[in-house]
């Protein structure tokens, strides 16, 4: 999938070929994008010149001289790629934005799950992002802020484009291997200068990605991501992979230990005080109930075995 650094590459080849230039005619070349604009928007297009581009997070925004803004997602794995306006389409085009210069911008997507869209003039355009990932004044202790409100583990919570925007499944993984963080560790169980590692690593690795297309191009060398059974670059041990969330996650068993969350002590403390909270709670309310039934003593015999469930369940959440 397109990441920050790809897109970002995107962009800079519409800051070169695009950039300045007027619209001549754009083509839906698929039903899906061909259902986000109608063909009076369409037609509208034309004349319109391409200001300026833009990145937010994943998305590429093609500002308009008259304030609309062309809005193109790449998704699971678009690309631009710049032909003359008469030559044949590449394989699987889905868009061409026909440029006054006789050359055309297709919009090239295999799977045809990349969107465009087209904003109005005059609209503050709200994508629901949180910080870019390549945002300097992005700092590690808002990051620690977010994590610290999710149970959830790190790495799915990483791919959240609320939470920072432009990471995907790679460079997330990618990140954590280089922090030493398990991708199961829980987001609030990790200690702000386990995030300050996260954050640096982050940055490392997104600037090391020299926005190449890493599907067919082995200038970018990625440390776990896609290794499985491969060693580890620091340690030899192999790499594993494991899928979390619906996504494969790459991690080294060794460097990357599920216990960390459990070290760093927050986690334990957590899960003690919801395992306790639950089994009062449960304890309780069985109690209650029993207590009707029952005399006090058989109650607070419930209690205790039931008390014991949840603390287990816990503790193998902890593990998972
Ligand atoms: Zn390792």
């Amino acid at each position: 999938m397109p990441e920050l650094p790809e897109v970002e590459a995107a962009l800079e080849f519409l800051r070169t070929r695009a950039r300045g230039r007027a619209i001549a005619r754009v083509r839906l070349l698929h039903p899906a994008l061909q259902r986000r604009l109608s063909p009076a928007q369409l037609q509208a297009l034309a004349g319109a010149r391409i200001a300026r581009v833009e990145r937010r997070g994943k998305h590429q925004l093609l500002h308009l001289d008259d304030g609309r803004v062309l809005h193109a997602h790449f998704r699971m794995n678009g690309d631009w790629a710049l032909t003359e306006t008469n030559a044949p389409l590449p394989r699987f085009a889905r868009a061409a934005i026909d440029l006054d210069d006789d050359t055309s911008l297709i919009f090239v997507d295999s799977r045809a799950l990349g969107t465009i869209d087209l904003h109005p003039a005059g609209v503050a355009l709200d994508l629901g992002l949180g910080p870019d990932a390549a945002d300097p004044e992005w700092t590690a202790s808002q990051l620690a802020d977010e994590l610290a409100r999710r149970r959830g583990p790190v790495k799915p919570a990483l791919l959240d484009q609320r939470l920072v925007a432009g990471l995907g499944n790679i460079y997330a993984a990618e990140s954590l291997w280089r922090a030493r963080i398990s991708p199961f560790a829980p987001g609030n169980a990790l200690a702000r200068e386990r995030v300050q590692s996260l954050r640096e690593a982050i940055d490392a690795v997104l600037r090391r990605a020299t926005g190449s297309r890493y599907t067919d191009d082995d200038t970018v060398t990625l440390d776990v991501y896609d290794r499985e059974g491969l060693p580890c670059r620091r340690c030899r041990t192999p790499i594993e992979r494991a899928v979390q969330a619906g996504r494969s996650t790459y991690f080294c068993p060794t460097c990357q230990p599920r216990e960390i969350a459990a070290k760093h002590g927050t986690a334990k403390k957590t899960a003690k005080k919801t395992a306790k909270k639950t089994a009062k709670k449960t304890a309780k309310k069985t109690a209650k109930k029993t207590a009707k039934k029952t005399a006090k003593k058989g109650a607070k015999k419930t209690a205790k075995t039931i008390a014991k469930k949840p603390a287990k369940r816990a503790a193998r959440s902890r593990r998972a």
